[in-house]
């Protein structure tokens, strides 16, 4: 997507999970532990994938789109497919996405990554990045505009 930003990656510890169960020091059921509501998530808001389930192999894993956010509101920590997250991400100024990787054969599940959308990041007749530089520069050695903002998210 294109204003996606700030983009954090876990396929390390996803690696290091994995890594583990296969050597036999944690066991699958440690891991494949998707609760009912991850699961239906990934039912009615789930996008499949390519990639086929790391731990039994039966199924291609699914992702599931959790948006967090005060301009969310009621809608925050709920999950979203791609479509509404396009739209959401015209709409609002700012939200951060959680995605997470969900089998629905053996219930492994794992946080793929993490990232900021919205109009904030889509900058003003230039292009990508632009808008986030100005702020930090204009900053003075003081936190960015958008790292503060995070900040009090949390
Ligand atoms: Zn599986």
């Amino acid at each position: 997507m294109r204003s996606q930003r700030q983009v954090v990656d876990y396929s390390l510890q996803r690696r290091a999970v994995l890594r583990e169960v296969f050597s036999g020091r944690v066991s699958s059921h440690e891991v494949c532990d998707a609760s009912p509501y991850l699961k239906s998530a990934a039912r009615f808001h789930g996008e499949p994938t390519d990639e086929s389930c790391p731990i039994c192999h039966r199924e291609n894993l699914t992702h599931v789109h959790y948006i967090y956010g005060d301009e969310l509101k009621q809608s925050a920590g709920q999950a979203r497919n791609r479509a509404e997250l396009s739209l959401l991400a015209m709409t609002l100024r700012e939200f951060q996405v959680y995605v997470v990787e969900v089998c629905r054969v053996c219930n492994w599940n794992h946080l793929v990554e993490q990232y900021l959308l919205g109009r904030d990041g889509l900058g003003v007749a230039g292009g990508d990045g632009e808008a986030d530089g100005a702020v930090a520069v204009s900053g003075g050695g003081r936190p960015s505009m958008t790292k503060r903002r995070r900040e009090a998210q949390r």
